[in-house]
């Protein structure tokens, strides 16, 4: 016993000596200073949105796309815990969270245990946090990022879940889920307001009209239930970009964490129609020129653009000219096919490559430094 007792006095020394010696090295000690690393990140995500849905889009817009401007690419492994074919609510938690769960699970894991997001782990730490849609806010890709449900669909509570959080910014469609609930009696939009945060939504004004006050979080909603799609006239998603970059940098010394999501390129594939993929992956595309342009001037910001999976086996068919695309579908779902990355920024580097999904979190934590502080204690 004495000399256990001596043992780990002596590493318990050693421990402390080595403490010391690490506070002596300035790039330890000083780990907001590590090169490379991250202080915004910007995941952008096109749901459904696979290599066809961006060369179709590319190809119909003479050739040119923002893409086009990243210099890291890597290609990741889409399939869910239980299916080869993953949905939108276990790929965006793979992203989320790092773990591959069941199809249809938001923010849980294959056991059905909640996971720590890491946008609630951003927001934890004192990072400013935002979640953008172009479908529900409470619709799978989003949610997986904020709330915690065994199934996609239960959307009164996943609404419910945005309450629990000190998210500093949402905008999406959805208002209904929140104002006009039919499993119970709140109103959440009353409650977000009663929170502190400028609640505004289409029915009052366009998200272009709001003016921002820095010193209270907000949520606009786009729309009732889903907003239109892009041919139709919407074209919120790349101001909603803009908008959130500049009040989400202004919200926090830390730094943020903002998801964008471009949710309506996957109905083009399951509706098998080429036009309404290629104007979703072209306003979606938009969204990205506005990210860089944030992310360029700012010089701090990792922004990565994915998607969750591709959706209706999509193909550029024999006949296709520039400008005028013959698209043909294999199937009405998602398929299993490996989804581009593209990384620009601080360690944008970590990005290249082929991985699983999970990875997206991995080197997104890696990139902020979330990772670094718990494996720099073990040695
Ligand atoms: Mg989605
Ligand atoms: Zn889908």
């Amino acid at each position: 016993m004495p000399i256990r007792t001596l043992l780990s006095a002596l590493s318990l020394l050693l421990l402390l000596e080595t403490g010391c010696r690490v506070q002596e090295t300035p790039e330890i000690s000083v780990p907001s200073q590590t090169p490379g690393r991250a202080k915004n990140i910007i995941l952008l995500i096109g749901d459904g949105m696979g290599l066809a849905q961006i060369s179709a889009a590319l190809y119909s817009n003479n050739n040119k796309l923002a893409l086009e401007q990243f210099t890291t690419i890597g290609l990741h492994k889409p399939n869910s815990a239980n299916d080869l074919i993953t949905d939108s609510a276990a790929g965006a938690t793979a992203f989320a969270c790092g773990q591959k769960t069941y199809n249809g699970a938001i923010g849980i894991n294959a056991d059905s245990v909640p996971c720590y997001t890491i946008l609630e782990e951003a927001e934890a730490r004192g990072y400013a946090t935002g979640l953008i849609a172009t479908s529900t806010i409470v619709h799978a890709t989003p949610a997986s990022f904020i709330a915690h449900q065994p199934i996609r669909i239960f959307y009164e509570e996943i609404a419910a879940d945005f309450l629990k959080t000190d998210i500093d910014l949402f905008i999406g469609g959805g208002k209904r889920y929140f104002d006009r609930r039919e499993k119970d009696s709140r109103n959440l939009y009353a409650e977000l307001q009663k929170k502190g945060y400028l609640v505004s939504d289409y029915s009052i004004e366009e998200l272009s009209e709001v003016s921002l006050n820095g010193r209270r979080n907000f949520a606009f909603f786009t729309a009732d239930k889903h907003p239109v799609p892009a041919e139709a006239g919407r074209d919120y998603l790349p101001y909603a970009v803009k908008m959130a970059c500049s009040f989400l940098s202004k919200r926090s010394e830390q730094g943020f964490f903002l998801m964008a999501e471009g949710s309506q390129i996957d109905w083009g594939g399951h509706s098998n129609d080429g036009q309404l993929t290629i104007g979703e992956t072209l306003d979606f595309d938009k969204a990205v020129a506005a990210a860089l342009d944030f992310a360029r001037k700012d010089g701090q910001t990792l922004v990565v653009v994915t998607a969750d999976h591709e959706s209706g086996g999509m193909a550029l068919n024999p006949g296709s000219e520039m400008n005028a695309i013959q698209a043909k579908f294999t199937t009405n779902g998602h398929t299993g096919t490996m989804v581009p990355v593209f990384a620009y920024g601080p360690s944008s580097k970590l990005f290249g490559g082929i991985y699983d999904n999970t990875e997206i979190y991995f080197k997104m934590k890696q990139a902020l430094g979330f990772l670094t502080e718990t494996t720099s204690a073990s040695p």
